[in-house]
């Protein structure tokens, strides 16, 4: 190796992705004074899911590289369909992920400017008032390869177009009498550019601007000029809104107002995952889930009622990066992130999920010891905490088999084992109910083995995990698996079709160490052997503790790839 290898300017340059590739550029240039301001810009209608946090990540990321400015916008222009919540929820959401805004900004506060800007289009020639009904609109508007047919109202001289949007304004005409479009060009190969609405009349009350507007803005007339308002100089959207981006400019253009770049990038499409509020709405709405924080849901708010960390959702969304085609990523490559980060910093404990008592004939009654356990191997600073160990235990039913078979080597009739922390046992006897059904066990433990090791140096080949009888707290323990069976629930054409009937199975009374009794909602612990579960942000209480499952340990990027 040749240590003295400069790493050139351009291995820099190409090292980076295409959009702070460009920016770079621009920076270089001095265009924008060599300014960087990003935004991320949702709509109130719903919760964040991990779509926006790749876009949030992306605009984040890049004013935070370019010591930029990076602001929240809302474009709340939609009244009907936004609520308070969900930018309080937004906001939250944010705050948790640890991408902090410099500003929180809403498209709602620029209604003002906007009228204005729409009676200057109307008195330059280029916007007029039309009465054409939604359906009759839809059908001048062509298709794809027939170009569309100019309105019979198109032509209406401006002081009557300034006449009647002042009316609109002002109430006089019921929902949907008339709208307000751009006169650009009804033959245009991009339907956007088909004299595209910017007002329409909603009779309805704005979460911020109260009964104040009858008209609002739509999207593509309110988004743009938002941009500009505040000064964005990259302005990062997913690639939907390429074919959007000539209407963005004929706006900024024809007003002459501050041009921010746009820059489109590739959305985030996940296998087993569908990320559209739409579609997501209706999982709450119809009650397939059980709210947007519902732990199978791909929201922030889901994911972090899951226990995944923020961290680890941070890392996912920068491993897939910037690309400007459209593809599908793994859902085990976010499994894979949750388990990186858990495994280094969740605290392992012990959980037993479907109890069999276990009892230890030649332990006297009545006695209590208790055994150090390690918090985290991963953690040495986690420190150790001291076990209850007594004559009554309970372990896993799994981890027994009456027949073992031929490579199961945990706990059968005779076969000894160890208890982790704890002594080697072997069982005696299994007890039974009339109807065949074992409900416990009896086994011998070995004085000399506390700790996990024989003083004659004799081996055992299975260790299993295990709690007091006596001291275990019982608690609810919900086990999740995907919400979609299906591969790419998007391909379906009722998404019900695609969802996994087992997605969520309730194990009313699992036994967990009772250190647990102080563990706070949100708490991430490994269950021994299990997988990592966290305590319950809503359900849970210290008399009644509810765990949803996180994730397994291991075993579903194994099977993904075939290992299994
Ligand atoms: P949805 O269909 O989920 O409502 P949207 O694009 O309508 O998505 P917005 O609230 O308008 O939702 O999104 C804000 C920003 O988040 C947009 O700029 C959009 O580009 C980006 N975004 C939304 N979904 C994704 C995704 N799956 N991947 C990357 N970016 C996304
Ligand atoms: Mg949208």
């Amino acid at each position: 190796m040749d240590s003295s290898k400069k790493v050139t300017e351009e291995e820099v340059f190409e090292s980076v992705d295409f959009i702070r590739a460009a920016v770079a550029e621009d920076t270089a240039s001095g265009r924008f004074d060599g300014r960087v301001q990003t935004r991320f810009p949702p709509e109130p209608n719903g919760y964040l899911h991990i779509g926006h946090v790749k876009a949030i990540a992306i605009d984040y990321g890049i004013a935070k590289d370019y010591n930029g400015v990076f602001n929240l916008r809302f474009d709340d222009t939609n009244p009907e369909k936004e609520e308070q919540e969900y930018v309080d929820g937004q906001i939250a959401d944010m705050q948790w992920l640890g991408f902090e805004p410099d500003n929180i900004y809403y498209a709602s506060d620029y209604f003002d400017q906007l009228y204005d800007w729409a009676v200057e289009l109307i008195e330059q020639g280029l916007a007029y008032v039309d009465d054409l009904s939604a359906e009759e609109m839809r059908a001048y508007r062509g298709t794809l390869t027939e170009p569309g047919r100019n309105s019979p109202y198109r032509d209406r001289p401006i002081a009557e177009n300034l006449d009647l949007l002042a009316r609109m304004k002002a109430g006089e005409f019921p929902d949907g009498a008339k709208v307000l479009r751009a006169k650009i060009d009804m033959a245009s190969g991009n339907i956007n550019l088909r004299d595209p609405a910017m007002y329409r009349i909603r009779h309805a009350e704005h979460q911020r601007a109260g009964d104040k507007w009858c008209i609002y803005p739509m999207y593509d007339w309110a988004h743009g000029q938002s941009d500009s308002i505040e000064g964005v100089t990259h302005s990062l959207c997913s690639l939907e809104y390429e074919d959007h981006r000539p209407l963005y400019d004929w706006f900024l253009d024809r007003l002459e107002i501050f041009h921010p770049r746009q820059i489109e990038f590739a959305r985030l499409f996940m296998t087993h995952t569908v990320l559209s509020k739409r579609v997501l709405i209706r999982l709450v709405n119809d009650g397939i889930v059980q709210g947007w924080d519902d732990p199978r849901m791909p929201t922030v708010v889901g994911m972090r009622r899951r226990g995944v960390p923020a961290a680890a959702i941070r890392d996912f969304v920068d491993r897939v990066g910037v690309a400007k085609a459209n593809s599908t990523v793994d859902i085990a490559l976010l499994d894979f992130y949750i388990r990186q980060e858990l495994n280094l910093t969740a605290p392992r404990v012990m959980g037993v999920l479907e109890p069999l008592k276990v009892v230890i004939t030649n332990y006297p009654a009545g006695q209590v010891e208790w055994l150090e356990a390690v918090n985290n191997p991963e953690d040495e600073s986690a420190g150790t905490r001291q076990l209850p160990f007594s004559r009554e235990l309970y372990i896993d039913r799994d981890d027994f088999q009456e027949v073992p078979h031929r490579k199961f080597f945990r706990l059968a009739p005779g076969q000894e084992v160890r208890l982790r922390y704890g002594y080697f046992i072997t069982c005696t006897d299994v007890v039974k109910d009339a109807s065949g059904e074992i409900v416990e066990l009896h086994c011998t433990y070995d004085p000399e083995t506390k700790g996990g090791y024989a003083p004659d140096g004799r081996r055992v080949k299975g260790t299993i995990h295990w709690l007091s009888a006596a001291h275990a707290l019982n608690a609810e323990v919900r086990m999740y698996d995907r919400l979609f069976a299906a591969e790419d629930p998007g391909s379906f054409d009722d998404f019900r079709e695609a969802l996994n009937p087992n997605s969520l199975t309730i194990i009313p009374s699992a036994k967990v160490e009772p250190s647990l009794a102080e563990a706070g909602p949100g708490t991430v612990v490994q269950f021994e052997r299990k997988g990592y579960f966290c305590v319950d942000s809503k359900d849970s209480s210290p008399d009644a503790l509810v765990f949803n499952q996180t994730i397994g340990l291991r075993d579903s990027w194994a099977k993904i790839q075939g290992k299994k």
